[in-house]
């Protein structure tokens, strides 16, 4: 009698936590959860086919599913050019590459108007891509109506690129700073300005450096960071300095690689590799002949699948218009 007790006891316990332990469980492993590039320059519709190819390596040979990229290589113009562009992009891949207006030369001030930016994202675009290098110039006054416009419509900033590396690309400590500092500037003035910054924001060169990072991304909760090029640079931080933090702000990290002039001339299966080897460096300890760039020897950081789920989809399907649709076009469940 007590035994009959004990079972229907531990039956029921089951009954109960069952659907807490199914919402608790994701629906994807990590060969069939969707991946998305945030930081590629893609460029050409002919190119797109290329990518295409990438996807289907990786899905046959390393059982991966790159499901789409954000593309940061376009040609959306202020006066409407490039419209054609983007119709004929989403008509032939279904949202699987999704475009961003793009902005490289920002020293005369940023180059499309507020009401340009209302425009395109009624067209569809999904991000404003900056590029400020090592310059104080995007803390110039009058690229605030923009920046506001941007809260506004929730036109996200894509990979803006604030400083250079230092001390690798940037020699100068002063300059290398004036850049994050301006650009801490505004934010504080845009507060509701959700922006991914590309390459970590540049603070990953040094244990020291990567504090300064959970600071910015504590005192600012609209920022996220894309790792994109960043791989092969893992060895500048404690191992497990970098695996915390990626942990810690799993919810503030997008995956992203930086790929653009590639793939060409039907080179797909090495570039299928060095995505390939991007995901290893996340997923496993494996020590990796190289990243997608450079060749220095890093070994991988073994990230939770959770985590992973966050960076290579969750965040992105959160945070950039249309992402979240076109996935469940595309068939994924994503809640
Ligand atoms: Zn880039």
């Amino acid at each position: 009698m007590y035994k009959l007790g004990l079972k229907y006891f531990l039956f029921s316990i089951c009954i109960i936590l069952y659907p807490t332990f199914l919402s608790a469980q994701s629906r994807y492993s990590l060969s069939t959860m969707p991946r998305i590039d945030v930081h590629a320059h893609v460029g050409s519709i002919e190119r797109m086919t290329e990518y295409m190819e990438v996807r289907k390596v990786l899905k046959e040979q390393f059982n991966v599913d790159l499901a789409m990229w954000i593309n940061l290589r376009s040609p959306l113009g202020p006066g409407g050019e490039g419209l054609d562009y983007l119709k004929e992009v989403d008509e032939k891949y279904q949202g699987r590459f999704l475009t961003c207006l793009t902005n490289h030369n920002i020293s005369k001030g940023l180059k499309f108007s507020p009401e340009e930016l209302v425009e395109w994202i009624d067209r569809g675009v999904v991000g404003y891509k900056i590029w400020v290098g090592v310059s104080p110039a995007i803390d110039h006054p009058a690229n605030d109506v923009t920046l506001t416009k941007m809260e506004q419509i929730g036109m996200v900033g894509a990979s803006v690129h604030i400083s250079q590396p230092y001390p690798r690309n940037c020699k100068d400590p002063i300059k290398f700073w004036e850049a994050i500092n301006a650009w801490e500037r505004v934010l504080d003035r845009h507060p509701n300005l959700v922006v991914v910054n590309a390459h970590m924001i540049n603070l990953f060169y040094s244990d020291e450096q990567l504090e300064y990072l959970q600071y910015v991304l504590e005192t600012y909760p609209n920022v996220y960071i894309d790792i994109a090029a960043r791989f092969k640079d893992f060895y500048s931080m404690k191992r497990e300095n970098i695996r915390k933090f990626m942990i810690k702000y799993a919810d503030r990290i997008l995956f992203g690689t930086d790929i653009s002039d590639q793939p060409e001339g039907g080179d797909y299966q090495q570039v299928a590799e060095a995505y390939n080897r991007c995901f290893q460096a996340l997923e496993t300890d494996k020590v990796l002949p190289r990243g997608f760039f450079g060749d220095r020897e890093i070994r991988g950081i073994s990230l939770p699948e959770d985590v992973l789920e966050k960076i290579y989809y969750r965040n992105a399907a959160r945070i950039y218009p249309r992402v979240k649709d076109v996935l469940k076009n595309l068939g994924y469940v994503i809640e």
